[in-house]
């Protein structure tokens, strides 16, 4: 059973915000959510369509909680009840179509007649790493007779490259070369992803790995052991805190660029909905309680009851080396911030490592200024320094009142909508205009005379944009300005 009908959505142009379509092929059902639930849940918003593909139901997972245990152990009732809950869990993420990789609705003539009708995969189930239970997982003594991980690449691989050449979507998502935190499924989905997209012949989509910068990872694990509602989880749910020192899971041991930042805070509602949804594996659903200058918005746990943490963003790398350019041509969702400096990764192995980390980069991207919101703040500060200038003598006091109490409101506004470089442009639109008006006109006027009055405006107005530009980063809530 999929989660969706089994018939595929036809090729249709884009939709109405321009935003095409997203392709995340996943190991297990809960890896959509935990892996890349932001970006699915962020494009789906925006009107893109989203399909995942899961490539085993999970069978062999561990089962939080008394009730269901029975499960545990049972391949095809915990894959029943996975399958339940992953449809509960797309749904609340806005995901549009699902397929399982066994069950594509392609047939490839030619591997039905070489291998008979079509190969289940299956979980191929996982141990951790001694001593690593935050760290690395790696393959079971004992693997299922149809393991996902012993499938044959290439068959696993032609099947989802006849899916894309078929759908042709404009971006691809998986995990990267290690498998996120290393199990032998995940490594095979990444390696069976690669593979596709190379086969495809006429899908040429955007590659993006679920990623994340070791600094970032950690700076969430002390965060975590700091935040106390955080702390208040763990112990009500006996949690053990990770320690931001200790081993890290593959996703943030390559230190890759950072290509795409998606916003977590306008999908978070929909992000813990698809944890909640996923109840025999994630549990201890937590959110943040603290609103000012959180680095995270939530916790959770798998059943190894570690504390997880929930970021601010959700981070990609670019997958193929040709990605970045391609995706310079893509529209991409509001609250999915493109890196246009990274450095893509080569085909199947790490990236290089930039000058800048990865959880700088990420704070960069965040509080990137929009550029084109500058010009037009530009504009702004040209007819303030144009009226202002005309007006400020009226009325004394009040024409000057007004004059630089506008100024001082449109530099507050510059600062909140494009950070300092705003208030840049402000300042550099009502100099100029300024400068102008001091000029001596043809008849010897002149509009800002050298007396008391006019130095108020003009040296004032300056003391107010400094004022803006210097004023403390926290007095600016950044996030609730993104794309408005
Ligand atoms: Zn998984």
């Amino acid at each position: 059973m999929g989660a969706k009908s089994p018939e595929m959505a036809p090729k249709t142009a884009h939709s109405r915000d321009g935003v095409g379509r997203l392709v995340a092929v996943h190991a297990h059902p809960d890896d959509e959510t935990l892996a890349t639930g932001a970006l699915l849940a962020t494009w789906s918003e925006s009107g893109g369509h989203a399909t995942v593909i899961s490539c085993t139901r999970g069978e062999q997972g561990e089962v939080i909680g008394a009730e269901l245990a029975h499960l545990e152990g049972n391949a095809a009732a915990l894959a029943a009840h996975r399958e339940v809950e992953l449809v509960s869990a797309l749904q609340a993420l806005g995901v549009a179509e699902h397929h399982f990789l066994d069950q594509l609705p392609t047939v490839l003539p030619e591997a039905a007649a070489a291998h008979g009708p079509a190969a289940r995969y299956a979980d191929s189930g996982m141990a951790w790493r001694p001593g690593q239970k935050t760290g690395t997982a790696a393959a079971p003594e004992n693997l299922p007779a149809d393991a996902f991980v012993a499938a044959n690449l290439d068959e696993a691989a032609k099947r989802l490259a006849a899916f894309l050449d078929q759908t042709e979507p404009d971006v691809v998502v998986t995990y990267d070369p290690g498998g996120g935190y290393g199990h032998p499924d995940h490594v095979r989905t990444h390696d069976v992803t690669m593979r596709a997209v190379e086969l495809a012949q006429r899908a040429q989509p955007v590659v993006l790995w679920a990623s994340m910068g070791p600094e970032e990872l950690r700076q969430q694990r002390r965060d975590l052991a700091h935040a106390p509602w955080a702390q208040a989880s763990a112990q009500q749910h006996d949690l053990e805190i990770p320690d931001p020192d200790g081993d890290l899971p593959a996703l943030a041991n390559a230190d890759r660029p950072v290509a795409i930042a998606v916003t977590v805070r306008p999908v978070l509602t929909n992000m813990l909905a698809a944890l909640t949804a996923h109840g025999t594996q994630v549990h201890a659903i937590t959110r943040s309680t603290e609103t000012e200058n959180a680095t995270l918005l939530g916790s959770y746990s798998l059943s190894n009851n570690v504390l997880a943490g929930i970021g601010t963003t959700e981070s990609y790398s670019w997958g193929r080396s040709d990605s970045e350019e391609r995706a310079r041509h893509l529209r991409w969702p509001r609250y999915i911030d493109e890196a246009q400096k990274s450095t893509p990764a080569e085909d199947g192995s790490s990236g290089p490592t930039g000058n800048t980390s990865t959880g700088e980069r990420s704070k960069m991207l965040l509080t990137k200024p929009p550029w084109f919101r500058c010009f037009g703040i530009v504009v702004l500060g040209v007819v303030i320094g144009l009226i202002g200038s005309l007006m400020f003598r009226s009325v004394p006091p009040w024409g000057l009142v007004v004059s630089c109490a506008t100024l001082l409101s449109a530099s507050v506004l510059a600062r909140a909508w494009a950070q300092a470089p705003g208030v840049i442009s402000l300042g550099l639109g009502w100099v100029v205009m300024v400068q102008i008006m001091a000029l001596e006109g043809p008849g010897g006027d002149v509009i800002i005379p050298a007396d008391p009055i006019g130095y108020v405006w003009v040296f004032g107005g300056v003391v107010f944009v400094l004022a803006a530009m210097l004023a403390p980063r926290s007095w600016f809530r950044d996030d609730e300005f993104v794309g408005s």
